[in-house]
């Protein structure tokens, strides 16, 4: 008989079933169980044995579902790795890294079962019928050369590579021809041109691709990061705003690809997915494969399966869970935007650092990793400086455009002089009118979202509050509501102070739907578009807004952090931050870096192309460190200046910081488990241990929580550490007191 551990997507540890070797069960496949008295669940075999386990009554497994494994060896490593690193169970990781589809569970075992995949299709075209002979597309040509240039070049273009190829029907990969899509659309609307979906063709050389011609310092900088490959190092490519890296991407991606090998490339946020997608699409038609929490469960589902089965050269772009999709011969992994913090999972074990992951993946599939970012995060920068990552700079921007002229305007002096106007300075006024009589294009950034972000009686002081998190509520004017940014609760805009009862409430503070009402009314004949949590509400309301101001339908764009994300507009050339202040003053080490790269991020998106940009910093710390490396551009000073108060004070990247965070909806049980916890933590670690202390954010939900800090000096044994830390969270779990206090631990929290 044999016997197979199998994982259940559950906070659990493996269980040992009976296999039946009829099933045919192999090390990686998806199986039914049944677990508790009437739940079928689907379960990751882990391992088999020969040896009888010795407790009385082992379940069998009961049926094989899909039929390939969904794991790979290497994808077991990664799971286990991350579940030792990060202190979770595995079952925890199979059900973040599973999507629903992927582990059906049910109530009877005939709901269980296989589904059949589509196997993925790329666009083919081809002349019509009467002009595939020589003489007749000639005389087309001829006719028509004069008047529709660039339609005939089209045809030319498809009838060569026809012959090039030796394609029997006339159909070539629509990839290939060198043609905007309006032509060819208007091509086959008169019917000289058809089109079909085929299964994409295998690709066995990068001139398969028509890959833009890159300068002569992305051309030096691909050079760096392949000589990093062939030392088995990680790339760290540091290109400023609109240097290309996405195009060395390509260059990357193609040679991949090429070799018949799997390519993934993660971005922080959904809402780049598309952007980036189009682009690679132009390029890798039909193969590009999305991957995001906003695809129908189907559809991620299906995405996982079909990979599962697939042989390889997939190119996967997706947020951080795409780390999971099965790669059968991975060639390339790329973190771009790599400093962003949305790579970390917080809420949810296992709470794991997609960025990071990337690099311990290039381990165990010894495969190549390149971290791009305009604004390194301090701990990739590190790596780059001490050589254990290859450091690629990019200063320049590609072609003509320069980066742009950064003015901080300082409110304080503003106000001062009259030169202020609501919640902007005439500096910034004065070039988002011009850019608008220049028929340009303005962005405004302010990084909250909602009209005030709180309101305040001016009698008594009173600022009504989430009952359930204990955060101000923001108030909305649109919905005329107050509304908790945290947990969503939301009431009506009370007309009185609900605590003095006298009619005085004012609004405090400005978020992105004020600055949007107040633009407009200061430039009335501007076209305004917002972009927030607010607006983008669906995909295609996103994806609206941003059509628009990419067409030139809208002069500025009000967001809020949204803007950050590696947008690429053409048309901007002013861009406003309305308040660093706010960035500034965060209770948090990590605040100068997070409020540079903020700042940076979004001034990059000025002047991307002919016309130099310009950035006006409003703020009344104008002397500020941060604001003067903003001003100056001067990444390496701002990386140099945070790095020594880093290893001053021990803090990441010269340690390693695991947040333990306590919930409990009484405040007394709840401080005095966290108390229990950071004792039992004090007789392993010493003063390694902080707190514990009320969490930055001390109610969420009707909870309170509460959160103790524990610093692990960098060269320190995590491993130890860990053990450690399992112990002194055993002392309190194990105390009935505490028996329902919720504890999780973040390793390396940001
Ligand atoms: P980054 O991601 O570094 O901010 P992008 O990759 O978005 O920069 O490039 C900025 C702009 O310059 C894009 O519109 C891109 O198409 C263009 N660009 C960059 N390099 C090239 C190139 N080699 N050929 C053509 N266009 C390029
Ligand atoms: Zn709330």
């Amino acid at each position: 008989m044999l016997y197979a551990q199998v994982v259940l997507p559950l906070a659990q540890p493996m269980y040992t079933f009976s296999v039946d070797e009829a099933l045919g069960v192999g090390i990686g496949d998806a199986v039914v169980v049944q677990f508790g008295s009437s739940r079928y669940y689907t379960g990751i075999v882990w391992s088999l044995t020969n040896e009888k386990p010795d407790y009385p009554r082992i379940k069998p497994i009961l049926k094989r579902l899909y039929s390939t494994p969904l794991l790979t060896p290497e994808a077991q490593r990664l799971w286990e790795w991350i579940a030792e690193y990060y202190m979770c169970t595995v079952g925890e990781v199979m059900r973040i890294a599973l999507p629903a589809l992927a582990k059906p569970s049910a109530t009877s075992l005939a709901e269980l079962d296989e589904r059949s995949i589509e196997s993925p299709t790329e666009l083919f075209v081809a002349l019509a019928e009467e002009l595939r002979s020589e003489e007749a597309l000639a005389a087309y040509v001829a006719k028509y050369a004069r008047r529709a240039p660039r339609r005939t070049e089209a045809m030319d273009r498809i009838a060569s590579l026809a012959m090039e190829r030796g394609s029997v029907d006339g159909f070539v990969p629509r990839r290939l021809v060198d043609a905007d899509a309006v032509h060819i659309a208007e091509l086959k609307r008169r019917g000289l041109v058809e089109e079909r979906r085929a299964p994409i063709e295998p690709i066995a050389h990068v001139n398969d691709f028509l890959l833009p011609q890159l300068s002569e310092a992305q051309c030096k900088a691909l050079e760096g990061i392949e000589a990093a490959h062939a030392n088995r190092k990680v790339a760290l490519l540091h290109g400023v705003t609109g240097s290309g890296k996405t195009e060395i991407y390509i260059h990357l991606i193609a040679r991949s690809l090429a070799e018949g090998r799997d390519v993934l490339v993660l971005v922080p946020e959904i809402v780049i997915t598309s952007q980036l997608v189009e682009r690679l699409e132009r390029i890798f038609e039909g193969r590009t494969t999305t991957y995001h929490s906003r695809l129908t469960a189907l559809r991620r589902g299906e995405t996982f399966l079909r990979l599962a089965s697939s042989s390889g050269g997939e190119l996967i772009v997706g947020v951080r869970s795409a780390i999971y999709l099965p790669m059968k011969r991975p060639g390339l992994i790329i973190v771009d935007e790599e400093h962003d913090a949305n790579y970390k999972q917080t809420d949810l074990a296992p709470r794991y650092n997609a960025r990071d992951m990337a690099v311990v993946m290039g381990h165990i599939y010894s495969t190549r990793v390149v971290l791009g970012s305009a604004t390194p995060s301090l701990e990739s920068y590190l790596n780059g400086v001490n050589g254990k990552y290859a450091y690629i700079e990019l200063t320049e921007r590609w072609g003509d455009a320069v980066l742009p002229e950064v003015v901080v305007s300082d409110t304080i002096r503003a106000v001062k002089r009259n030169e202020r106007k609501v919640h902007f300075n005439l500096d910034l006024l004065t070039r988002v009118r011009a850019s608008l009589e220049a028929g340009k294009q303005s962005i405004l950034f302010q990084n909250r979202r909602g009209y005030a972000p709180y309101i305040q009686c001016r009698t008594c002081g009173y600022s009504p509050r989430c009952p359930r998190c204990n955060v101000t509520l923001t108030r909305h004017k649109s919905t005329d509501r107050m509304e908790c940014h945290y947990c969503g609760y939301n009431m009506p805009a009370p007309k009185m102070c609900p605590n003095c009862e006298v009619q005085d409430m004012a609004l405090m503070g400005f978020g992105t739907e004020k600055v949007a009402e107040e633009i407009a009314r200061l430039v009335p004949e501007a076209r305004i578009e917002r972009l927030d949590g607010d607006t983008s509400t669906s995909e295609r309301a996103f994806k609206s807004i941003v059509h628009r101001f990419e067409s030139g339908e809208a002069d500025i764009l009000v967001g809020t952090q949204i803007l950050t994300k590696g947008f690429d507009f053409g048309g901007v050339t002013t861009v406003g931050i309305l308040n660093a202040d706010n960035m500034l003053t965060m209770p948090d080490f990590r605040a100068s870096e997070r409020a540079f790269q903020l700042m940076m991020q979004v001034a990059g998106r000025a002047g991307r192309r002919n016309d130099r940009g310009c950035v006006v910093v409003q703020t009344s710390q104008p002397n500020h460190p941060v604001i003067r490396f903003v001003a100056s551009g001067d990444y390496h000073a701002m990386a140099n200046c945070e790095l020594s108060e880093r290893k001053a004070f021990g803090y990441p990247p010269y340690s390693h910081l695991i947040r333990l965070l306590l919930r409990h909806e009484d405040y007394n049980i709840l401080h005095h488990a966290a108390h229990a916890l950071a004792d039992a933590m004090r007789k392993k670690f010493g003063a390694r241990v902080m707190g514990p202390v009320s969490a930055a954010l001390e109610m969420l939900r009707g909870e309170h929580r509460a959160e103790i800090i524990l610093k692990i000096e960098a060269g320190a044994s995590m491993q130890r550490a860990r053990t450690l830390l399992r112990e002194a969270v055993a002392v309190v779990e194990s105390d009935t007191k505490y028996k329902t206090v919720k504890i999780a631990i973040d390793v390396d929290a940001l």
